[in-house]
């Protein structure tokens, strides 16, 4: 068997389209707000891909980008500031920030209606409990591209290997909402691959290059890559994800690394900066 292959694009497009369509439905244009710290490489060019995604959709960007030994009280100060402008729909502050910035008072600082993130414990909370808010951006993209790719969660078994805040724990929220019967595995679980041969539907999120081999995969498994790792080829760096490619011969369908959830986390951030104008304007209009 060779796996059909779940490309992130067309995903991406459609989710595009739709947040596209949402815009004209608005009395101003989204502006979403991105700030970065310092230099880093990985953050300066994923920076640069949102501003320019959120402009090519018609949304305004701002990114600001600070110096890397910016205070965190100047941080929270800017965060205070967007917070109370009506005209800044979206705030992202990039992670990871440097080490004397800690992340958790500045996530919770920024408005849960402008957190296109959906990293703020209230937008956690109401993920978990099904109540609207901003989903964080990953788990939902790969929600979007199952959907658009016409594979239901329901009654399935699902298995995540990663539990993390930003990727693991999220889609778990999501996949259960979609009703999966879902387990998350991680570095404490236990013959990792007798967990994973009971997944319908595999995903990996760990950031460990080829971790998943076909035998750890159950034949005819939908199996969704999350994983980014640089690695060393003979020439230049590559990018590989946590799923061998022999799994293709195993799975009924996967993503590739690069092209697979990559292009669905930019395009979720934009279609939540369209969710949250919309949000603030409903919330604007009820009061
Ligand atoms: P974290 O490092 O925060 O979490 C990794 C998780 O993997 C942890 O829960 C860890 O377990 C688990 N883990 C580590 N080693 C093993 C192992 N040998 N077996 C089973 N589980 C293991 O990573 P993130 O969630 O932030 O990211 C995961 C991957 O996804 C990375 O490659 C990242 O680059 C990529 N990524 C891709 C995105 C995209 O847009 N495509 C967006 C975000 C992330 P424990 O908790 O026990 O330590």
């Amino acid at each position: 068997m060779s796996a059909r292959e779940l490309r992130g694009g067309p995903a991406a497009d459609a989710l595009l389209a739709d947040a596209r369509t949402r815009l004209s439905d608005l009395s101003a244009t989204p502006h979403l707000h991105v700030i970065r710290l310092g230099e880093d490489p990985a953050s300066v060019s994923y920076v640069r891909l949102k501003d320019k995604k959120a402009r090519e959709i018609g949304l305004h960007s701002t990114v600001h980008a600070l110096g890397e030994e910016t205070s965190e009280e100047a941080l929270l100060e800017l965060i205070g500031t967007l917070n109370h402008d009506e005209h800044a729909h979206g705030i992202l502050v990039q992670l990871p920030l440097p080490r004397h910035v800690s992340t958790e008072p500045v996530i919770a600082a920024i408005d849960p209606f402008k957190d296109v993130d959906g990293f703020h414990p209230s937008n956690v909370g109401s993920l978990w409990s099904g109540l609207p808010g901003l989903p964080p951006c990953t788990p939902a993209g790969v929600m979007a591209m199952l959907a658009h790719y016409g594979i239901s969660a329901a009654g399935r078994r699902a298995v995540i290997v990663g539990r993390s805040n930003i990727v693991g724990k999220p889609l778990a929220a999501l996949l259960l909402r979609a009703d999966a019967t879902v387990t998350i595995a991680h570095s404490r679980t236990p013959d990792l691959a007798q967990v994973t041969r009971q997944a319908d539907l595999l995903f990996a999120a760990v950031g460990r290059a080829g971790l998943i081999t076909p035998e750890m995969v159950q034949e005819g498994a939908v199996v969704v890559d999350v994983g980014i790792n640089r690695v060393r080829g003979p020439e230049r760096d590559r990018l590989v994800g946590d799923v061998h490619p022999d799994v293709a011969t195993v799975a009924s369908a996967m993503t590739p690394v690069p092209g697979g959830v990559g292009p669905l986390t930019v395009a979720q951030l934009l279609a939540n900066t369209v969710r949250a104008a919309e949000l603030q304007h409903y919330q604007r209009h009820a009061a």
